[in-house]
This record gives C-alpha cells, sequence and structure tokens, in this order.
C-alpha cells in the first residue's frame, strides 16, 4: 500500500507529530513513504525526513507559504496526491492537520477516519479505531470504497522511530497559483516559551483544587521538577487562573503523553476526553470519589497542599541519585 504523509513545520522546526504519522506509514507499509512539505525555506528539512520513513519528499518552498494558509498547504498537498497517487494519506491530527485532513477529502470527494489511535490494513483497507462520547467508547471504521484513504492520526499514540537511512529523493513541487480567500498576515506567540500541553511527554495540570492563582507555584514546582508541561482544567481557565492554551479537554488539547499528574482535578467526562488516552495517569484529590480516580492508574487521596510538594521532593531526590 502506497502512502503520502502530510508533513507539518512551524517556524522551520517539524512537528513530531507529522513524523509519527510517518513512522506509522512505514510500519504499515513495509518500506518508506513519501511525503510532502510546505513552507519557506524549509527545503533542508526534508534530509532527516528519510530516518522517519520518507522515501520521497515533496518540497513545496515558497515565499507565499511562510505563514500557513489552509487553500495554500492543503493546494501543496494535493498536488503532491497527484504526483504520488498514493492509496493514503496521513496528516497528524494537530489543529493544522484537523484543519487540512477534511478540505483535502472535500476535494478529493472522499471521507476521513479522524483522530485514529490505531490505524491497521486489512485486505488492503486502513481500518482505525477512534474515541467517540468523549472517550467513553471506541469505534472502528474504515474508509469504504474510496480510492483515497486519509486518516488523522492522535499526537503521542504513536512513536516516532528514527532510523539510519540513505537521504531521500527531493521533488520540488509548484502547487500553481494559490490566491488565498483568508491570508495569515502575521503570527504572533506569547510571551511565554512553555512547553505546549499537546507536545509534551509529561504533563502536571492544576484544577480547581489549587484555590486559587497565586498558588500555581505549587504545581509548577512539581512540573519543573519533572521537566514537565503545565496543564489546567477548564474551571481555572474560565475563572481567569491561567490561559487557555493550558487547557486540557473536550474544549481544550487533547494530550496523549506518557505521565499526567492531575492536581484537584475531580475528572469530569469533557476534562477525562483531553487527558484518558495518557499512558500513567496519576490523580491527587483530597475526595476518594473523584471520578478521576476511575481512569488514574495510581491515586493518592490527601490534601495537595500537602502532596505535592512531597512528591515533588521525592522527584528531585530521584533524579540526584
Ligand atoms: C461543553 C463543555 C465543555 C467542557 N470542556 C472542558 C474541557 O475541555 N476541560 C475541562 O477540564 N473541563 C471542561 N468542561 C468542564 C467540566 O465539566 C468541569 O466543570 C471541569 O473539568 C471541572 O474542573 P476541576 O476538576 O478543576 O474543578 P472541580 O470539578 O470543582 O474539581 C475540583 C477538585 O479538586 C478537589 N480538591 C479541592 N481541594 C483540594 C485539595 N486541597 N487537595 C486535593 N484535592 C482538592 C476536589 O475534591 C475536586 O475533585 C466542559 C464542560 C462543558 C459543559
Amino acid at each position: 500500500m502506497k502512502f503520502l504523509v502530510f508533513i507539518e513545520q512551524r517556524e522551520g522546526k517539524i512537528r513530531k507529530a507529522s513524523l509519527e504519522a510517518l513512522s506509522l506509514a512505514r510500519r504499515l507499509s513495509g518500506g518508506p513513504a513519501a511525503a510532502a512539505l510546505p513552507g519557506k525555506g524549509i527545503a533542508a528539512l526534508a534530509a532527516d525526513l528519510s530516518r522517519y520513513g520518507a522515501g520521497t519528499v515533496y518540497v513545496a518552498d515558497r515565499e507565499d507559504l511562510a505563514l500557513y494558509s489552509n487553500k495554500g498547504y492543503v493546494g501543496v498537498l494535493d498536488a503532491a496526491v497527484g504526483k504520488e497517487s498514493p492509496d493514503a494519506v496521513l496528516i497528524a491530527a494537530t489543529a493544522m492537520g484537523k484543519d487540512i485532513a477534511p478540505r483535502l477529502a472535500a476535494r478529493r470527494g472522499v471521507s476521513v477516519l479522524a483522530d485514529v489511535m490505531d490505524l491497521r490494513v486489512e485486505g488492503g483497507r486502513l481500518v482505525g479505531s477512534r474515541p467517540v462520547y468523549s472517550g467513553k467508547a471506541r469505534a472502528e471504521a474504515d474508509c469504504g470504497n474510496a480510492t483515497l484513504q486519509i486518516a488523522t492520526t492522535r499526537p503521542n499514540v504513536f512513536p516516532a522511530e528514527a532510523r539510519e537511512a540513505p537521504a531521500p529523493r527531493i521533488e520540488p513541487l509548484d502547487p500553481g497559483e494559490i490566491a488565498p480567500r483568508a491570508k495569515v498576515l502575521r503570527v504572533e506567540t506569547s510571551e511565554s516559551k512553555e512547553l505546549d500541553v499537546s507536545e509534551a511527554d509529561i504533563i502536571v495540570s492544576g484544577g480547581r483544587g489549587i484555590k486559587g492563582p497565586e498558588n500555581w507555584p505549587l504545581i509548577r514546582d512539581l512540573q519543573q521538577a519533572l521537566g514537565a508541561a503545565l496543564g489546567a482544567s477548564r474551571a481555572v481557565v474560565d475563572a481567569g487562573w491561567i490561559d487557555h492554551q493550558h487547557q486540557v479537554g473536550q474544549t481544550g488539547k487533547v494530550v496523549s503523553p506518557t505521565l499526567y499528574v492531575a492536581c484537584g482535578i475531580s475528572g469530569a467526562i469533557q476534562h477525562l476526553a483531553g487527558m484518558g488516552t495518557s499512558k500513567v495517569i496519576v490523580a491527587l484529590n483530597k475526595d476518594p470519589e473523584a471520578p478521576i480516580f476511575k481512569v488514574a492508574t495510581y491515586g493518592i487521596v490527601g490534601d495537595i497542599f500537602q502532596i505535592v510538594p512531597e512528591v515533588a521532593k521525592a522527584v528531585r531526590e530521584m533524579k540526584k541519585e
């Protein structure tokens, strides 16, 4: 089966989620896959993609692709589909990927297997498993008899595997005139250079149990000890205790880290929808009946104001050893 993978880069850095999708394509096809890489000044990034499974990289390196536009980036992916004629396209289910996938599908008149957490090939067809009902159940789906099968892959679920490989074949790609209806003029990033929860391997999150924004240092201490990103429940975001970029959940970011530590978070279904697939979940809550304990791998019932500093201290001591 022939795969094409969309490669997302921001500010000249390839997103790990795209490398995960590329490695998955190599695993499913048993050989190299093709990749499509749009942007400006990004040609040098293409060489490294072979380590993750790219045999051919279609590079569209143009001034008008410097900033993301859905029309421009979908145009590049569509042009790469035209050149490569793949059986399947994989796109990481990041904010950008979720914007691109349905647009490519609409252009090609096919459907999308969205946000898959498991993907396999059965009789030449992709079969994906995806969470439904806010993560309460999993549904298996395929793309029917579509000539082009498109799937978006949930970040941090599939491993990005680097292996020694010869340099990829680089194919310059011209998507033609783009003429976007809306143009991104500039991107303003937040002042803080905080680790993004959707990219992080470890997340420490705080909820209403922290009592007030003046108590973030309690959570930050553990976050820093673990080298983690800072997450939050919607309750504390809505209360204005922290910026929305930290929110995990149905209306926040969907994360799947190796370790998720929930401090003073009840575990409402909408929060679980965003973190329920984390590999190890640690819950710290004073209420033994809190729903978060139903999904937790490990739990401590108690006051976070006592427990969190102890855990942070223990982590620091273990790291010293
Ligand atoms: C449409 C919709 C979308 C939503 N989207 C999201 C979303 O994306 N993300 C999200 O998080 N929520 C979302 N919510 C809100 C969700 O339903 C909950 O209201 C929210 O998650 C609760 O946040 P919390 O756990 O911080 O607060 P609470 O539910 O108030 O829980 C606080 C917890 O802290 C514990 N606690 C208190 N003091 C201490 C202490 N000293 N030590 C230890 N534990 C303590 C309590 O026992 C309690 O379990 C959404 C709701 C709706 C309706």
